[in-house]
Order: structure tokens, then C-alpha cells, then sequence
């Protein structure tokens, strides 16, 4: 099977950031750019990554499908290296783009981590519609947002929705 695991919520810890796009005070402005940076320190939420490792090991195809901005690839594959294209995942070829482009930079992971164009700043539930390649649709996807889990479902597409995600 294709299987898609968003990252931010769904195999990554956000909590810690979350403060940069829920101001306290009314006119405080979201910084997206603060969320966004902070993301290198997210800690693996253990369940989620476990399940992704397991689905790459039994052989499956999996994408990570993002909102994080292109701005963010280099941070983004060197987590992923770090916490789930591990050395065990990655012998069995599953992950291995990724994992070699934390080596070389002669490796193209856009195929398989798909992000947001910098500078775009629409709404998730918007922008991650245009990651469907539908001659290859995805059997099934992991996502914690509310809106961005309605947006697959209209399409037809399955969703197991791994938190609340009402933010
Ligand atoms: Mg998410």
C-alpha cells in the first residue's frame, strides 16, 4: 500500500511551539516563522513513529506530506533521519532517499517528503490537496488536523486521524 503520515502532530511533538501560533493577548499576531523554526526541536511521538517504522519494514510505501515550508526541507530530513529513517528502516531500503541525502546532497527526497512552496500561504487544508498525485492516490493517510482530515475525506480518500488537531 501508499501510505501518507503528516509530520507536525502526527510524528512530531509540537506542544512546545504552539505558543508562536496561539498569541495570549487579542491583535498579538500567529509568527508563523517562529512556529515554523522551532520545529527541529519536536520531540517523536513514540506510538505514530513506531506504527510508520513497522508499515516501511513490512514493505510498504510511505510519504511524509507536510505543511512546513520548503524553507524547511534541510530540518525536516535530518529529523526524519534521526527518528525514524533509522539504520534498521533504512537496511531494508525502505527510507533510504532520505537517509542518504544526510550524506550526500546528490539525492532528491521531494518525492518523498512533499512540502509547502515557500512563500505560500494558504490554509493546509488547501495546499496539501495539491500533494494528491491521483494516478497514484494514497490508500491511506495520517493526519491530526480537523480540516485538513475533511478536505481528504471529501476527496474519497481514507484518513485514520491520529489526535483532535482543532488548532
Ligand atoms: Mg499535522
Amino acid at each position: 500500500m501508499k501510505i501518507v503520515f503528516d509530520i507536525d502532530n502526527t510524528l512530531s511533538n509540537l506542544d512546545h511551539r504552539l505558543h508562536f501560533i496561539q498569541p495570549e493577548s487579542v491583535g498579538e499576531k500567529k509568527d508563523w516563522d517562529g512556529f515554523f523554526a522551532a520545529c527541529e526541536r519536536d520531540a517523536p511521538i513514540p506510538q505514530t513513529v513506531k506504527l510508520c517504522q513497522d508499515l516501511m519494514l513490512a514493505g510498504h510505501t510511505v510519504e511524509f506530506w507536510t505543511g512546513r515550508r520548503e524553507a524547511e526541507r534541510d530540518t525536516t530530513v535530518e529529523w526524519l533521519n534521526k527518528y525514524v529513517l533509522t539504520r534498521e528502516v533504512c537496511a531494508k531500503g525502505w527510507g533510504y532517499p532520505l537517509y542518504l541525502v544526510k550524506l550526500s546532497r546528490l539525492v532528491d527526497s521531494s518525492w518523498r517528503l512533499k512540502m509547502r512552496k515557500d512563500g505560500d500561504r494558504r490554509r493546509d487544508h488547501v495546499a496539501k490537496m495539491e500533494f494528491i498525485d491521483w494516478d497514484h492516490p494514497p490508500d491511506i493517510i495520517f493526519d491530526d488536523r480537523a480540516t485538513v482530515v475533511k478536505a481528504y475525506r471529501e476527496l474519497g480518500l481514507t484518513v485514520f486521524q491520529v489526535a483532535e488537531g482543532n488548532f
